[in-house]
């Protein structure tokens, strides 16, 4: 838990979501700022600032995270979907807490 990270504070209730999906690892929740029809977040409850602060202690966790991308999307009635991941400043990340992007819902998502 880091104590100035939306994303902790999302994890710990503090600051509220439209939550679709928790478990003892991860929650899933709309992205505030959709940028498609369904646009959803997973988002491990750990705090890791972003895919290059991970080694292999984080490979179960990741593999869970894009596990729960197919069953999430299923859920919210899409056929197919893009996922996302941005890491460091340079790589478009505005949240450093990690995150996969999950979007779809439309006749085609947009590539970032
Ligand atoms: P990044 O650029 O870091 O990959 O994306 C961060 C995402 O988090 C953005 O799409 C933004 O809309 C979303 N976001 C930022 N703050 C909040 C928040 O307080 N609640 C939710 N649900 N999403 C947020
Ligand atoms: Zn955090």
């Amino acid at each position: 838990m880091s104590s100035d990270c939306i994303f902790c504070k999302i994890v710990s209730g503090a600051i509220p979501s439209k939550k679709i999906y928790e478990d003892d690892d991860v929650i899933v929740f709309n992205d505030i700022n959709p940028s498609a029809k369904v646009h959803f977040l997973i988002v491990p409850k750990l705090h890791v600032e972003s895919l290059l602060n991970c080694d292999s202690q984080h490979q179960a966790l990741l593999g869970r995270m894009l596990l729960l991308a197919p069953k999430i999307a299923k859920e919210q009635g899409l056929a197919g979907f893009k996922t996302l991941i941005n890491t460091g400043r340079e790589g478009g990340q505005e949240v450093f807490h990690l995150h996969v992007h999950v979007l779809g819902g439309g006749e085609k998502t947009p590539k970032t």
